[in-house]
């Protein structure tokens, strides 16, 4: 049985305990802990007048207050809240909309252009809006209701977190319920976050790995720093102004903070920054040799997924170690590596990584759900631990190509090419080949002034790896196409393999 702290009793607590600490910091300025709590108290109101039989409301916004108070009202009310990933296209959100039974959609106003055709009974309430509009908003609502006390739900309100859909429609993930506070006291096993931390959540808030910063900062009392949009230099300004103590982001920024211009990182203070902790894709070797030199001993590597949660993570001291390692299981994880058939692999050897703990998500809300054995939960994911005990993922079940009989992972690939030093970025999948069943293709984005030919590539990972595992195909681009989190949407890169 799980016993949990729930988001708005954490917050209540929050806002008896320290009313005035900010709950929320974001562009408009700072939310006290008594700010929210009256604010969610009022909206939870304003929704359960307007349609009493609400069933689930969709979010689509960015990091900011108004989320934050979504989320929260929605607890408040025992209402379900799918979190909707600002990258979907307008077709995607049209068939998750529908499929997901959302009756109420927030949206940012920003996302009013790109909505699709919408169900004339679904109600739109607007979020954040730049305008003055006419349109209801979160802020209208809240003004006009009056404050009253609200009853306890009669259900506990869930999240459903999509899966980004990088290789199909996004499903939806229901996280389990109550939020349990295993969770937290697994991380606080590996981070050390401090209870009324400053933490600044650059990933995004309806990504599992935003939401976990966020539900985690419920537990800690801390103060919520948010930003709308990602800017690399916009964020060492925001941790120096608000003297961030922990950062959640995705590796893909931290390589724009690192590709900023020596002198514009250096006028930043940043000496209240403990933590940066990087979630959602792998964090490139090279990328967190990088980061730690240039930031010191703060990078944390979290391995996990919308799915089973936190399988490990790897601190300061393991990245120095082996600087391409997840880490190791936290508090109340179990890992193991399987073959094929379910045994367990010889040690160091790679295979299927398997991972049990009472983080494990409740099922799809199409009903699927995931392979298991022996109460142990596949994360889709292949990985071998080494003799010290860390974890490294080699790459994901799908992305394992057979190309002329041999076992090929694309990511071993990808992580050669990435280290190369005349190469910023680069993606590696296999693709259908006539000869050999299938093959490599890379796409490579080079460093500004460097040149590298093809050949080159080639010769290089030949030497590094196996003939096998060299790139057929080697595209140059300017940028890789990324998905919000940070992932390389392989749909947008075959495209360009005909060119
Ligand atoms: P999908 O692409 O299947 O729709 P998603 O991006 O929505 O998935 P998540 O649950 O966020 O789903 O992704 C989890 C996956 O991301 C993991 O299974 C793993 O492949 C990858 N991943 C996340 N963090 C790390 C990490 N620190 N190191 C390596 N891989 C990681």
């Amino acid at each position: 049985r799980r016993w949990g702290i729930t988001v708005p009793l954490g917050f209540a607590i929050g806002a008896i305990r320290h009313p005035d600490r900010p709950a929320v910091i974001d562009e408009r300025g700072a939310l006290s802990y008594a700010d929210l709590s009256e604010r969610t108290t009022r909206l939870a109101t304003a929704l359960r007048d307007r349609v009493p039989a609400r069933t689930r409301i969709g979010l689509l916004a960015r990091n900011h207050h108004g989320t934050v108070e979504v989320v929260v009202a929605a607890a408040k009310l025992g209402v379900d809240v799918v979190l909707l990933n600002v990258g979907l296209s307008t077709k995607q959100l049209g068939d998750v909309l529908r499929e997901q039974n959302v009756d109420l959609l927030v949206t940012d106003e920003e996302f009013g252009d790109h909505l699709p055709e919408l169900p004339a009974d679904l109600d739109v309430v607007l979020s954040w809006v730049e305008s003055t509009t006419e349109h209801d908003t979160l802020d209208h609502l809240i003004a006009k209701t009056p404050l009253r006390g609200i009853d306890k739900p009669p259900r506990h309100s869930r999240l459903i977190v999509l899966t980004s859909g990088t290789t199909g429609t996004p499903k939806g993930a229901r996280r389990p319920d109550p939020p349990s506070l295993t969770p937290a006291a697994s991380i606080f096993s590996r981070v050390p976050l401090r209870a009324g931390e400053r933490v600044l959540i650059e990933a995004p808030l309806f990504h599992t790995w935003g939401v976990a910063g966020f539900q985690l900062s419920a537990v800690l009392g801390a103060t919520l720093v948010l930003r709308r949009r990602f800017d690399p230099q916009d964020t060492l300004r925001t941790i120096e102004r608000n003297r961030v103590g922990a950062m959640w982001a995705v590796p893909v920024m931290l390589q724009r903070i690192l590709d900023l211009p020596d002198e514009q990182r250096a006028a930043h203070r940043l000496d209240s920054l403990r933590i940066v902790a990087s979630s959602g894709s792998a964090l490139p070797a090279d990328l967190a040799t990088r980061f730690q030199r240039t930031f010191g001993q703060v990078l944390y590597n979290l391995y996990g997924s919308t799915e089973v949660s936190w399988v490990s993570v790897a601190q300061p001291s393991d990245l120095r170690a082996a600087p391409s390692s997840a880490g190791r299981p936290p508090f109340g994880t179990t890992v193991r590596i399987l073959d094929e058939d379910g045994r367990p692999v010889p040690q160091g050897e790679p295979g299927r990584i398997f991972a049990a703990n009472n983080m494990i998500f409740d099922g799809y809300t199409n009903g699927a759900s995931r392979e298991s054995r022996d109460g142990l939960m596949s994360t889709g994911d292949l990985g071998r631990f080494d003799r010290a005990g860390r974890l490294f993922v080699v790459g994901r079940e799908d992305d394992m190509i057979i190309s002329g009989g041999e076992n090929i992972y694309p990511k071993e690939t990808e992580d050669v090419i990435g280290a190369m030093p005349e190469v910023a970025e680069a993606a590696v999948l296999g693709v259908d080949d006539e000869e050999l069943g299938q093959r490599l293709a890379a796409f490579v984005v080079l460093r500004e002034q460097a040149s590298l030919e093809a050949d080159d590539i080639r010769n290089r990972v030949r030497e590094r790896i196996t003939k096998f595992a060299t790139p057929r195909d080697v595209v140059f681009l300017d940028e890789l196409p990324r998905n919000p989190t940070g992932k390389v949407v392989p749909r947008e890169l075959h495209p360009h393999l005909n060119k």
